[in-house]
């Protein structure tokens, strides 16, 4: 029997120590998964190789019978234990020779950089006989492509992200589309705050549609649903299925296609005119550094105060002595007060609270680790939440400081 018809389809190959003993985690193949799909090209294998020439070459020899289009990442540059392009030579038959193009490309970096160009780095200009250089405008070491014996084409990239990534934009995907005369779907993406992406699976059930396919990306603390439209679907069914996702997820799906939420309620506060002040205690300052990473966050963000003791919290927010004795830094009126009062000591239209016990020490049987208690004042509003967060204690900051902000939102949103 013949195999099932298949889309045009890709292997990985993420290469390096690094990888195989912890070092690092392999970002870079969970990128490429996800820009991949959204051009319509499904991933067959995703294979993770030391830097050992023979495993190169016995990965790159079997890949090329796999799938037409071969990505591999890192081991281009100077160092010994830099092997591919002498891996992809040995296995292809491809002698390795002195590019000029790349010799060029690369002196033309050092140039760039006002630094000296040791000799060893002439050994990123010698690449397997016949390749196409792929220029590295972001790095030193050139990326390559080679066609297979099999035909397959396999595309060599540095290992550093924010090389890779513009690269494969840059060369690797108007090639692949060129050669493989696929028609690029659309895909739109449903950013969502507070649901986990098996409750997010289920509320989306039964939204279906011919040529469409309907994914889940977690990037926590959201989650990202991916609707992908074949090319012929019309426009106005996309439309309506990305406003089904919206109005089956609700509030929580803050935008599409969209920043992060910070991003996202920061230009509704900025649009509005409102303003906003922090008392943070278990996210010590994250939710500011958060809401402050957005361009132009000055024009509403006033304040954020990292109120850890309770002589803090006093002075700063001005939470009662009292309540502090009788509930606990972690309660509810705590919460409610840190942001009344970081609110009125700003002058601001809105502040937020956040108390709670990151862990892992600190938990009690009535407040587990997690345990975090979120407040929002504003005009005409006092709103709080008990959020109950699984995780390590960076796990519980973020999903704290995330859940702060969508109690915002919520509101901004007149929810
Ligand atoms: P360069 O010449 O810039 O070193 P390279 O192709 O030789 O490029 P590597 O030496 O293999 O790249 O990797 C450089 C760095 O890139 C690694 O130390 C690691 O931080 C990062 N990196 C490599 N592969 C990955 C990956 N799969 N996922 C995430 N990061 C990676």
């Amino acid at each position: 029997m013949s195999p099932p018809p298949r889309g045009t389809e890709a292997v990985l190959l993420a290469q390096g120590n690094e990888l195989t003993t912890g070092l690092t985690l392999d970002t870079n193949s969970h990128w490429l998964c996800g820009r991949l799909w959204e051009i319509g090209i499904d991933v067959r294998r995703i294979v993770t190789v030391p830097d050992r020439h023979e495993d190169l070459v016995a990965v790159l020899s079997e890949a090329q019978h796999l799938a037409p289009i071969l990505i591999s990442t890192g081991g281009l540059g100077p160092t010994r234990d830099d092997l591919t392009a002498q891996a992809v030579a040995d296995a292809f038959g491809r002698p390795l020779a002195l590019d000029d193009r790349a010799l060029a490309q690369v002196e033309a970096r050092f140039a760039a950089m006002g630094r000296p160009m040791a000799a060893v780095n002439r050994k990123q200009a010698l690449l397997p006989q016949g390749a196409d250089v792929l220029e590295n405008r972001w790095g030193t070491a050139p990326g390559f492509a080679v066609d297979t014996p099999a035909g397959a084409r396999v595309y060599c990239l540095p290992g550093v992200p924010w090389e890779m990534k513009p690269m494969i934009d840059a060369h690797v995907v108007p090639d692949v589309l060129a050669r493989h005369a696929i028609a690029a779907p659309e895909t739109r993406t449903v950013r969502v705050l507070g649901v986990p992406e098996s409750v997010l699976e289920e509320t989306v059930t039964g939204i279906e549609l011919p040529g469409l396919e309907i994914g889940f990306r977690a990037m926590a603390p959201e989650v990202h649903v991916k609707l992908r439209f074949d090319p012929g679907v019309p426009a106005d069914d996309r439309a309506r299925a990305v406003d089904e996702v919206r109005r089956r997820v609700g509030w929580r799906a803050f935008g599409v296609d969209c920043g992060d939420l910070a991003e996202v309620a920061g230009a509704v506060l900025a649009a509005r005119g409102d303003t906003l002040a922090l008392a943070e205690s278990c996210t010590a300052g994250r939710l500011a550094a958060w809401i402050a990473s957005v361009p132009g966050a000055s024009a509403y963000l006033l304040e954020g105060s990292v109120v850890y003791s309770n002589d803090a919290k006093v002075r700063t927010a001005g939470v009662d002595r009292a309540t502090l004795d009788a509930h606990g830094a972690v309660s509810e009126p705590v919460a409610r007060q840190l942001a009344a009062g970081i609110r009125a000591r700003a002058g601001s239209t809105w502040g937020l609270g956040i108390t709670g016990i990151a862990g892992p020490g600190g938990g009690t049987p009535d407040k587990p680790v997690g345990t975090v208690h979120i407040a929002l004042s504003g005009p005409g509003v006092e709103d709080h939440r008990r959020l109950q967060l699984p995780g390590d204690r960076e796990r519980v900051q973020r999903y704290a400081a995330a859940g702060a902000l969508a109690l915002l939102w919520r509101r901004l949103q007149g929810g």
